[in-house]
């Protein structure tokens, strides 16, 4: 008989407001929903804890990072209440990473759900089911897992071993991707992958890409760099998980995305913070990143241990609201202050301006007196905006 799957996404409290937003689209639970499909049962999707009118034969949950797992198990119980006789199945990267927990596994028991670890062969087979929600772009994977073992990373954890794909054409269905790869110039294939790409047209359109990770760096070569811009590329990221004595290696890697084409601008590159490096030193990045007029992307650490993150940018805070590094000397005014400054000096980077100021950034002051303010001296700048930053400023 036809089963009924209701299939879960929990509201996570996402920096976006939009639940389609492209880095937390439910993947996994589209290739459910299209395995199911393939054997005759009817799934539905939904967003948080909603009232659906029919009695689940299975539900799939699925969870998101370790610190927004309150949402998760809120979710978890408010559906084992409402369907006490369905069939529950949690997954995703916190039941994963939290799998061999023996807290964990009592939760499990007790609200009679059956956790999964990683990926799933059987429905990784199946392709996403796009029906189920509004997006104008694909999510794809040329491969799965990494090859390295950064310390702060899951990945190596949940997905153990390196999969790459040798061609990904054939699956294409829109004309902009977007890959979730973790490592995408790690595969062997990706050559190949590219130049399919370059090649391809969905309606008679090329079509666009961008990768969620940032690419590795090391593996990045001209000729790489020129496919990935003749593939129509956009937004190239670079992982600068390094030490500041590295600069010269991120010099080099950004010097060859620019032979290939890409523009400064839209070049950004990927910082993690509030981890083992120094504000200090995360200061001295960020204003290489400045001399080099590229964006950057931060990323706050969380440890994958991490149960809770109550972070909010407008008050001031305690570890007990989040996670601070505080043996390299993190403090919550210190992880707010490089936000901030990362933030102030992307807008000017893509605005081309010399600094910031909140008229500025709202457009509040016309081009022309732009110019004629940047020619001021930096005391009268003041007098005019008082809240005016400059990038080369801590
Ligand atoms: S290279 Fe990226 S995906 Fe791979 S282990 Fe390091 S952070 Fe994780």
């Amino acid at each position: 008989m036809n089963q009924k799957i209701l299939l879960v996404q929990p509201k996570f409290p996402t920096p976006t407001k939009s639940i389609n937003h492209k880095d937390f689209l439910p993947i996994p639970l589209l290739k459910i929903a299209s395995y199911h499909s393939s054997i005759g049962d009817v799934p539905f999707l939904v967003h948080g804890k909603t009232d659906v009118e029919f009695n689940p034969d299975s539900i799939y949950i699925t969870s998101l990072f370790t610190y927004w797992q309150k949402e998760f198990w809120d979710t978890v119980i408010f559906y084992r209440n409402k369907f006490s006789e369905s069939i529950i199945n949690i997954g995703g990267i916190y039941v994963s990473l939290f799998f061999e927990n023996s807290e964990f596994q009592k939760k499990c028991n007790e609200l009679k759900v059956i956790p999964f670890k990683g990926p799933n062969e059987v429905f990784e087979k199946s392709p996403p089911d796009y029906g189920l929600i509004n997006v104008d772009y694909q999510i794809i994977h040329a491969s799965r897992g990494c090859k390295r073992h950064c310390p702060f990373c899951g990945v190596w954890q949940i997905e153990p071993e390196f999969i790459p794909k040798e061609s990904i054409k054939n699956e294409v269905t829109k004309n902009k991707l977007v890959f979730y790869d973790n490592n995408l110039l790690a595969n062997p294939y990706i050559e190949n992958i590219l130049k399919e790409l370059a090649e391809l047209k969905i309606n008679g359109r090329p079509v666009y890409s961008e990768s969620q990770s940032g690419f590795d760096g090391r593996l990045l070569t001209f000729k790489l760099a020129k496919l990935l811009k003749d593939s129509h590329f956009r937004n190239p990221r670079i992982a600068w998980d390094g030490h500041f004595e590295e600069w010269g290696k991120i010099e080099n890697q950004i010097a060859i995305l620019g032979e290939a084409g890409f523009k400064s601008k839209e070049i950004s590159i990927f910082m993690i913070y509030n981890w083992e490096y120094t504000f200090e030193e995360m200061e001295l990045k960020r204003k290489k990143c400045y001399e080099w007029k590229v964006q950057i992307t931060d990323c706050r650490n969380r440890p994958l241990s991490q149960q809770f993150d109550n972070y909010n940018g407008r008050l001031e805070q305690t570890s007990k609201d989040y996670y601070i590094h505080e043996i390299n000397g993190w403090s919550d005014f210190l992880i707010k202050k490089f936000r901030k400054n990362v933030r102030r000096q992307n807008i000017c980077v893509r605005n081309n301006h010399k600094f910031h100021s909140s008229k500025l950034e709202r457009k509040k002051v016309p081009k022309s007196e732009y110019l004629n303010l940047v020619s001021l001296p930096r005391h009268e700048i003041m007098r005019l905006l008082p809240d005016a930053w400059w990038p080369f400023e801590s």
